[in-house]
């Protein structure tokens, strides 16, 4: 963008498209569903729900169900062998989209079509314009933005299956457009070897340091593991930019190319500078240090994300931090319009021109449970929606996903124009569970964030946590797992069992009704609590990333339910503790 005024003018476009899409919610959301039930009522799926050829809106409500993805899973496995998609779709699939989710240990796959991807090409440009609009200046300067990509795989049909950001990434809409902006070269995130990568793109973000106006990543996960990388390689990054010579060790063509015209020659005083910002005991702040122009940093940390929020306000030093939209591998559902709101405020406005949605109310009881929803009321159209409800979003795609069960639980906190908007609440099916008892992703977080103020007067942060139900001895008991990391240090504080076991009494005083009668009726043993070192959950990650996951889309499980998961983070415990609560 050159010029104040046509920068303004874009964002006069934008706002002006905004107010169109949220006006017209209801028109827009009938006609995407027409255009679906239009293009695909004949496929093999669907026109079993229309026995008479009648494929309307009032039909489809009424005879098509509300799936998961195990109910279409034999129709994508069908085409990923060779069927025709028009099993599923009308449309040619140019490929499938994996999603974070998996299926019987493998990705969930979800069909991509040319028309869907001419769509999806400016979602991430939306949310972007909107928050550059907030920060004066903003629209000068470049991005440093940590991303990565995760290897394609092949059906047998010879259809590619790869993540949404990989394939993004790849295409000539990134590189032409987001990509000029940002401190990585493209061949930097396009190398495959996630460790080369990063280094790599540390270092060019790091000599672009007065260039570099905003920082982020796609999920808030990876920016907390970046300063991790940096705690560990600063000392080689300086060494780098003082000497001019790139590492031995980055042997990926594309990154050494890219690098050759960025690292042309020794900058000591650049790394003098940032040796003296990275020998501080105290990181805090951290990143305001390295790079003094950063305005905002931007990276989803609502639901599952929020556990970071705390670490990256201590290493942002005051940066705000914005999450910027709401967004999965089957649809993209709406953006922050309040990039200034607090990380733990932010709503998300639905764009009705994106799929078609619905939502099925969640009950939350007293303890603010979700139940299963398949037992309770009829969905609802997006217009429909109630202020205070909560409820689990349903997708309907030109891509092959009718009445699709997106599985996360939303509440309804306002509306702009006529467009709900949401805070996202957690994942529906993420429970830990023992007996009778049942609790939800939310109700962990929300125990946690309780207890960990005990250690907050002490200098103790709490930087990431999980949890599991041991069941391997009777009774079973909740076990949480949290690294903990001292502010201006980066040993792990000496703990006293006393108030650690006081943040286990807490975390059990939070939970509901039925969790404290099974624990007074001796079904469910006292909670424990297990401290790791530090760099444990990176572990943890590099585990999930070596089977598969994206380092870009990985989120951290709240509850494990893998044994092999569960010994990583054994394997980094310095302590454990148990709640000594008495339950009347
Ligand atoms: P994936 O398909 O791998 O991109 O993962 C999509 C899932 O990530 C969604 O269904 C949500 O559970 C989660 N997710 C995406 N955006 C957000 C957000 N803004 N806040 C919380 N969770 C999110």
């Amino acid at each position: 963008m050159d010029g104040g005024t046509d920068t303004k003018e874009i964002y006069e476009n934008v706002m002006n498209i905004l107010e169109d899409l949220t006006s017209n919610a209801h028109k827009l959301q009938e006609q995407v569903l027409e255009e679906i039930l239009k293009s695909n009522a004949g496929t093999e799926y669907l026109s079993r729900f229309f026995p008479n050829g009648q494929a309307d809106k009032q039909s489809f409500k009424t005879n098509v169900p509300i799936i998961t993805y195990e109910d279409i899973k034999p129709y994508i496995d069908r085409i990923a062998n060779g069927d025709t998609p028009s099993i599923l779709l009308a449309y040619r699939i140019t490929q499938f989209i994996q999603s974070s989710g998996t299926s019987g240990g493998q990705p969930k796959l979800i069909p991509m079509t040319a028309e869907s991807f001419e769509k999806r090409m400016y979602e991430p440009l939306l949310p972007d314009l909107v928050i550059k609009r907030c920060f004066n200046g903003s629209d000068e300067g470049k991005s440093l933005y940590l991303y990565f990509i995760k290897p394609e795989m092949e059906t047998p049909s010879g259809l590619v299956a790869s993540l949404y950001t990989t394939f993004y990434f790849k295409t000539k809409s990134f590189k032409t457009g987001l990509a000029k902006f940002c401190t990585s070269p493209i061949e930097t995130i396009l190398c495959s070897d996630n460790k080369q990568s990063m280094f790599c793109q540390l270092l060019t973000g790091l000599l672009q340091r007065d260039e570099v106006v905003r920082m982020g990543s796609s999920f808030a996960s990876v920016l907390p593991r970046s300063i991790k990388f940096l705690d560990d390689y600063w000392k080689e990054l300086c060494s780098n930019i003082r000497t001019g010579y790139l590492s031995d060790w980055i042997t990926d063509a594309g990154c050494r190319n890219a690098m050759s015209l960025i690292l042309t020659r020794p900058n000591p005083e650049m790394a003098d500078l940032i040796q003296q910002i990275c020998e501080d005991k105290s990181w805090e702040g951290i990143i305001k240090k390295l790079w003094p122009k950063i305005k905002y940093i931007t990276s989803i940390c609502t639901g599952s994300m929020s556990q970071y929020i705390p670490l990256l306000e201590f290493y942002g030093g005051g940066i705000p931090l914005v999450s910027p939209n709401y967004s999965s591998s089957e649809a993209c559902f709406g953006i922050n319009l309040k990039p200034l709101s607090k990380p733990f405020d932010v709503s998300y406005t639905f764009l009705p021109n994106t799929a078609y949605f619905e939502f099925l109310p969640v009950n939350k009881d007293g303890g603010g449970k979700a139940q299963d929803t398949r037992t309770i009321d009829k969905p609802v159209d997006l217009v429909n929606v109630k202020l205070g409800q909560y409820y689990e979003v349903v997708v309907t795609t030109l891509t092959g996903l009718y009445r699709y069960r997106i599985g996360d639980v939303l509440k309804v906190t306002g509306f702009y124009n006529k467009s709900p908007q949401f805070q996202f609440v957690e994942r529906q099916n993420v429970v830990l569970s023992i007996d009778l008892d049942k609790t939800t992703e939310e109700d962990l977080s929300k125990a946690i964030m309780k207890a960990k103020i005990v250690l907050e007067p002490l200098g103790i942060m709490l930087t990431t946590y999980s949890s599991y139900a041991d069941t391997s001895l009777m009774p079973g008991r909740y076990v949480l797992f949290w690294e903990l990391k001292m502010k201006g240090r980066k040993d792990l504080p000496k703990l006293d069992a006393e108030i650690m076991e006081q943040c286990c009494c807490i975390v059990e005083e939070s939970f509901d009704f039925t969790y404290k009668s099974l624990r007074k009726g001796g079904i469910i043993s006292g909670l424990e609590l297990r401290v790791v070192k530090h760099g444990t959950f990176d572990q943890l990650m590099d585990y999930y990333v070596s089977k598969g996951a994206s380092i870009t889309q990985y989120k951290p499980p709240s509850c494990l339910k893998s044994k092999e998961a569960v010994k990583i983070l054994n394997s980094g415990m310095a302590g454990k503790f148990f709640s000594s609560k008495t339950m009347f």
